[in-house]
């Protein structure tokens, strides 16, 4: 298993405080390798709060997380630091590249944080960079080209370390519908391409469409989950009618 949680609850606030939150309230979740999960919600279902604690973001009040098999709450600070960097690749909403670096230097961040810029990584950043289309724009910055192209580095990004695990966190979150579809057919090739797991959070029905299952959670609890069967219209007509029945506003 890449990624499991046993019993995972978190509660905000202090212990004695009457105006706490449980915003997860028992959360087993198991991801294996090679799937493609999305999870949704509706607002202030526990969403972020999950993703935060499977990224090592944040702690969980109780409850187990192991990511390769290994429980990311026996790590230190520093030991969780370099657990992160090596183990999981993250794809953000706004993407997050560095204005002042290039697309190669930001492709190579992670790597260059862990003092690690050899041939062999250099070698490396060209083989993701070559797969995803943008080596022959290694040396603009990210000012300088298509947004789609700005996805791409941003994912390859999230490679480069060739994470166990990938957490994207509303990857179409402010795009129109076309780049949308950029940004998940990357997701899909990152998928089946080079066999990546991908966790995906998003409260967009469109997206969740590419994955092979999706978990819904309601009040810091799984709901109910669905399994991909057919294609993928028949999948996201069924993931529109588990937000219908869950109800909330789905973001
Ligand atoms: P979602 O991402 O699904 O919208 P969140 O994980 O952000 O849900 O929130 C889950 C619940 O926890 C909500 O009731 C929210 O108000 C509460 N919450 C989130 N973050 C904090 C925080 N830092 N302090 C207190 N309460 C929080």
């Amino acid at each position: 298993m890449v990624l499991e949680t046993k019993g995972l609850i978190k509660v905000y606030g202090g212990k004695n405080e009457s105006n706490t939150t449980n915003a997860l309230n028992g959360v087993n979740i198991k991801v294996k390798r090679g799937e493609f999960v999305g999870v949704m919600g509706p607002s202030g279902s526990g969403k972020t709060t999950l993703l935060n604690i499977l990224g090592g973001i944040d702690k969980a009040t109780s409850g187990e997380v192991k990511i390769n098999g290994k429980n990311i709450d026996d790590l230190n600070k520093n030991s969780l630091a370099l657990f992160r960097r090596e183990n999981i690749g993250y794809i953000f909403q706004d993407f997050n590249l560095l204005d002042s670096l290039t697309v190669k230097e930001n492709v190579m961040l992670p790597m260059i944080l862990d003092g690690n810029r050899s041939s062999k990584m250099e070698n490396k950043s060209k083989v993701i960079m070559e797969f995803f289309d943008i080596y022959d724009i290694g040396d603009k910055y990210p000012y300088n080209i298509s947004g789609g192209q700005q996805q791409r580095t941003a994912i390859c990004r999230a490679l480069i370390n060739d994470p166990v695990i990938v957490l994207a966190d509303e990857p179409t979150g402010n795009l129109d519908s076309k780049s949308s579809n950029n940004v998940m057919d990357n997701l899909k090739r990152m998928n089946e391409g080079r066999g990546s797991t991908i966790l995906m959070v998003t409260h967009d029905a469109f997206a969740a469409s590419f994955c092979h299952r999706v978990i819904f959670i309601k009040d810091g609890k799984i709901h109910m989950e669905i399994m991909k069967k057919k294609n993928r219209k028949e999948f996201f007509d069924r993931i529109l009618d588990c937000l219908a029945v869950m109800g909330g506003d789905r973001r």
